[in-house]
């Protein structure tokens, strides 16, 4: 087994990462589901279920993050949960998109940055590239569910 070097959480970045780590926001699942996705992560044992609930203007109204795993798919689906509620599907998009632009280290300078909350405490994740999935996971899953239900919605019309 490949030992995954375990990402040292200290100073302002590693307390907000343990806070979320310790105390997961959003676990409780959402009955009946609009948008549901899974996605499985066997290097460190990382699994997933991102579950939203869509209020009649298409709105994010529930939302549920359940994790199995290492410190970072926990803190990372916490913090993640926390921001999208009340966010249209569009809005959830740009939301994973600008966050993986900040985990590949793809932002120019610090410029776009910001506007993430805490998730931008998981940019000390960068320094260890083989945990950065661990960080994009429940983003991954969240942008699955989004395309299915899209695919489904198009084909009950
Ligand atoms: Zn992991």
């Amino acid at each position: 087994m490949p030992q995954v070097p375990d990402v040292p959480l200290d100073g302002l970045y590693g307390d907000l990462i343990i806070n979320h780590y310790r105390n997961p926001r959003h676990r409780r699942s959402v009955p009946d589901p609009d948008v549901e996705a899974e996605e499985f992560n066997p290097f460190c044992g990382d699994r997933v279920v991102v579950q939203l609930k869509l209020d009649d203007s298409g709105c994010v109204s529930q939302v549920s993050a359940s994790t199995e795993g290492c410190s970072i798919i926990h803190a990372s689906a916490s913090m993640m949960a926390e921001a999208l509620s009340g966010k249209t599907l569009d809005e959830l998009e740009a939301l994973a998109e600008h966050f993986r632009s900040m985990m590949q280290g793809r932002t120019p300078g610090d410029m776009a940055e910001g506007g993430l909350g805490d998730l931008e405490s998981l940019k000390v994740v960068r320094q260890y590239p083989v945990r950065i999935k661990c960080a994009l996971l429940p983003w991954t899953a969240l942008e699955e569910g989004i395309d299915y239900y899209r695919s489904s919605q198009a084909r009950d019309q």
